[in-house]
């Protein structure tokens, strides 16, 4: 019996900014206990009730760029307002240490980044509806500017088009109807990966 754990998928949870990835991929997680998220770094400010090492690991530019350099990062973004946000290949070694499975939450870029390098990756692309949901959540979300809502919504045309090089596609028209269909796939992927462990 082969048991492997590289046969394991790494999970990728990708979209559009504001497409509500974040409240799928918590559902997940409460509904599918094998899986666990990686917590990226970024150089971005502390929201309201966010957690050192629970949400992010929240680093200086000067920390980030030491890590970077000691190619700590499996990928890494720097978004056009300044902030930089990247996965640690850390990581995946404590969650594949405790026998889990990992989770990426990434923007689209990232995700493809995972995908070409990381075997039996698997990357679902969360969508709105249409660009006008996307920004009247963006507005309502309002932890940005609005200079820096326009910025996340042109972002946000161009990584549509990404969606396309992805795995699987959810569009989140109904939060609840999103979540079976993300937690289905998940599913269905881990007991894919099990039964070629076996074969
Ligand atoms: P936020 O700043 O709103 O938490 O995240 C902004 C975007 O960065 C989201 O699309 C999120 O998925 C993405 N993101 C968060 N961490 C990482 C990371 O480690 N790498 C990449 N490529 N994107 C990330």
């Amino acid at each position: 019996m082969a048991s492997s754990t590289a046969t394991k998928p790494v999970l990728v949870v990708t979209g559009t900014s504001g497409a509500g990835k974040g409240t799928l991929v918590q559902e997940l997680l409460r509904r599918v206990p094998e899986v666990a998220l990686a917590v990226s770094a970024t150089t971005r400010e502390r929201r309201p009730g966010e957690e050192d090492g629970v949400h992010y690991w929240f680093l200086s530019q000067e920390e980030f760029d030491r890590r970077f350099a000691a190619n700590e990062f499996l990928e890494h973004i720097a978004f056009p307002w300044g902030q930089r946000s990247g996965t640690l290949w850390s990581e995946l070694d404590r969650i594949r240490g405790e026998g889990r499975v990992p989770l990426l939450e990434l923007e689209p870029n990232g995700a493809l980044t995972v995908q070409r390098h990381v075997p039996g990756a698997v990357t679902i692309f969360v969508t709105a509806p249409s660009l006008e949901e996307l920004e009247r959540r963006l507005r309502e979300r309002a932890t940005e500017s609005a200079g820096e809502i326009e910025e996340r919504l042109q972002l946000a045309r161009e990584q549509l088009e990404q969606s396309r090089e992805c795995t699987y596609v959810i569009v989140n028209d109904d939060i609840g109807r999103a979540a079976k269909e993300l937690v289905s796939i998940v599913r269905r992927e881990l007991q894919e990966s099990t039964a070629t462990m076996r074969a």
